[in-house]
């Protein structure tokens, strides 16, 4: 497994429609899930989408068990997804390629999720809760579509500038350090 680099804003990578797995689960699409699944715990997330790490196929790792619990490992390739209900309720989200920032989404409560698994058996469940907000924030990664597009134009702007401004930093201290080497 590898722990790879996790594209942010504004990276136009993120804005890709990502293309469904062809010819099933095979060993190199468990090896993709692997290092996503080892990536997003190193961050660490709940969810991540493959284009997050660069690869536009239709894969979502999560994890959503609690910080006393055992890993909960879930695996979805080429999800589909049909909300159940007409409800909506805010939920504050986060996410890997907007770094730091947080604010609510409102997204159906209860969905309807099919898919392969890890083993590519085919899977549909009803997603409540917490699995709802995330399968949906993910399913949306898989559309080029980031939370923050849900928000208004301006808070969408400052959520931008401010992984911009955090980025440059990082970099030019990474740069300092390497000069001072
Ligand atoms: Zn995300």
């Amino acid at each position: 497994m590898a722990i790879r680099e996790i594209l942010t804003v504004p990276d136009p990578r993120l804005k890709e429609v990502s293309k469904p797995v062809e010819g099933g689960v095979t060993d190199e699409l468990r090896t993709l899930m692997d290092d996503m699944l080892e990536t997003m715990y190193d961050a660490p997330g709940i969810g991540l989408a493959a284009i997050q790490v660069g690869e536009p196929l239709r894969v979502i790792v999560m994890d959503l068990a609690g910080p006393d619990e055992e890993p909960q490992p879930r695996y979805f390739v080429n999800p589909e997804i049909l909300p159940l209900t007409e409800d909506k309720a805010p939920y504050e989200e986060g996410c890997l390629s907007v770094p730091d920032v947080f604010d609510e989404v409102d997204r159906p409560t209860r969905c309807r999720v099919k898919y392969l698994d890890y083993d590519g058996n085919e899977r549909d469940e009803v997603a409540e809760g917490m699995f709802a907000v995330c399968i949906q924030h993910e399913m949306d990664h898989l559309e080029g579509i980031l939370f923050i597009d849900h928000l208004s134009r301006l808070k969408r702007q400052r959520a931008v500038d401010k992984v911009k401004k955090a980025t440059r930093l990082l970099r030019s201290r990474a740069k300092s350090k390497a000069s001072a080497a």
